[in-house]
């Protein structure tokens, strides 16, 4: 199997060893359709050393929960029993990366580790610490994006228009089936977990419960998938911006755990016997809107700051700090839906119930929260903070910018003036009545009978 080579990256010079080859699995938590897999696998092959696969689980990451928890274990399971069907060894390793990854290195005699990508800080810097230890080279495979993040731009792009050019470009050459992987000798077999014992025993908060609406793990998200694209992919375009419709994937939890490959998802999505339109609007989601994401965060230091924002943002911004707020509520009463605004809080609601807030509910939700905050940034932190607590892809690249996009104006343009927004763009009741029956949707979560709400 030939790997385009444009998909890895050294994380350190140290030099690739004769011994076993390891896969550091973080972000893509599945067998198929993996390039940190394939890539991995393929190295082995070619040096005829043994391929292993490892997970090093920390009781605790960004906002997670045993929300997070729950759905995570349910996928990794089903990657240990893929794995040990295929004949590869799986190890799940307990505590910080940056001493479970060395240490095993050092036990097994690893020549060379391969890692999936990922820009947020906390696992970036698990990579970073992990190669500086390492005796052996550290290669990184972007194996989430369908265009690796270095390749798509060597910049953080200003907005959408500006990165759809470079990536649909680059789409010929990267949305390419994948190849199947090959057949290697692993290490030998450590006993298989029982993950409901380990997710009884995790020290993660459990005040946020696992939801039953979506099933876990890389079949179902394949399922998920199949039955989307026979059943309501058409329609997609207009149908998504309805929050009271079903008409959105639901994908995302398994793309942000890594149990659906964004490529698969994409391969699928552009065979499908549908309209154009709607087959065109997912897959800018997809894979601009998707895939702008990571380059947000792979090239901007301070992604969650103010600082990150255009220059335009920053000066509005700061033109606006001292506006009066009418109404301001601390991450208490926002996390509580005790708002004076029926629609937030039923989306507030929604989002701690469900795990899954709709697309357009995120955006005037985050709105709101710059609107009844104390200061922007105060905004972006209990925005983020609430939105990856709850959400069940929350902890995410697409998180990042979806929040500084509606409080920062990340990749968004100026708008009309007005208090505390300033130039950042603005939405109101008003507005989600035009755009919903917004009665229906507050009944539906918060159970309050709409005559009561606009009498
Ligand atoms: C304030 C705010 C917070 C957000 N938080 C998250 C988050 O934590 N995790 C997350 O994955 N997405 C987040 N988004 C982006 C988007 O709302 C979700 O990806 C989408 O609603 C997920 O539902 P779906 O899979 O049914 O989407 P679909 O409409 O079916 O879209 C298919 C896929 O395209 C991608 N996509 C869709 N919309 C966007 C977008 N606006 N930006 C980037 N990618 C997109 C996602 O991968 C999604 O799964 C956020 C957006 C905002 C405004």
């Amino acid at each position: 199997m030939t790997f385009d080579e444009r998909r890895v990256r050294n994380r350190n010079t140290a030099p690739i060893g004769l011994g076993p080859v390891v896969y550091w699995m973080q972000r893509d938590q599945r067998v198929q359709d993996n390039w940190a897999l394939l890539y991995a696998a393929t190295a082995a092959k070619e040096r005829n050393v043994p391929l292993a696969v490892v997970f090093s689980l920390v009781d605790t990451f960004g906002q997670t929960t045993y929300r997070h928890y729950d759905f995570m274990f349910k996928g990794l399971s089903e990657v240990e029993v893929t794995l040990r069907s295929r004949d590869i060894s799986f190890f799940l390793l307990r505590g910080e990366p940056t001493k479970t990854i060395p240490a095993f290195v050092a036990k097994y005699d690893v020549g060379e580790v391969v890692v999936d990508q990922n820009p947020l800080r906390f696992t970036n810097a698990w990579r970073s610490k992990v190669a500086d230890l390492l005796p052996v080279r550290l290669t990184e495979v972007d194996a989430h994006n369908i265009v690796p993040v270095w390749v798509a731009s060597q910049k953080a792009e200003f907005a959408a228009y500006t990165f759809r050019p470079k990536i649909t470009r680059l789409l010929r050459e990267f949305l390419t089936e994948f190849p199947s992987l090959p057949e290697v000798a692993t290490l030998p077999r450590p006993p298989a977990n029982d993950w409901e014992a380990l997710l009884d025993a995790v020290k993660t908060d459990r005040s946020v419960a696992a939801v039953s609406w979506i099933m876990p793990g890389a079949q179902a998200g394949r399922k998920a998938l199949r039955a989307f694209c026979a059943e309501r992919l058409s329609g997609y375009d207009i149908g998504r911006n309805d929050p009271n419709e079903n008409a959105q994937s639901n994908l995302s939890p398994y793309l942000h755990f890594g149990q659906l490959a964004p490529q698969r998802v994409a391969l699928e999505v552009r065979a499908a016997e549908t309209p154009r339109d709607d087959r065109d609007a997912f897959l800018e989601e997809l894979i601009v809107r998707r895939e702008l994401t990571d380059n947000y965060c792979f090239y901007t230091e301070e992604y969650d700051q103010v600082a990150g924002a255009h220059e335009w943002a920053q000066k509005t911004i700061a033109e606006h700090a001292k506006d009066v707020r009418e109404y301001v509520y601390d991450r208490v009463a926002l996390e509580a839906g005790a708002t004076h605004d029926p629609l937030w809080n039923a989306m507030q609601i929604q989002l701690r119930q469900s795990g899954k807030l709709h697309g357009w509910c995120r955006m005037y939700w985050a709105k709101k929260i710059l609107e009844w905050s104390a200061d922007t940034q105060t905004a972006i932190t209990n925005a983020l903070y609430l939105n990856d607590r709850y959400e069940l892809d929350g902890n995410d690249p697409s998180g990042v910018v979806g929040v500084m996009w509606s409080i920062a104006g990340v990749h968004d343009r100026a708008w009309n003036e007005r208090p505390i927004f300033g130039k950042i763009r603005y939405m109101n009741f008003a507005g989600a009545k035009r755009k919903f029956d917004v009665a229906a949707y507050i009944e539906r979560w918060s159970g309050t009978p709409a005559t009561t709400l606009f009498s």
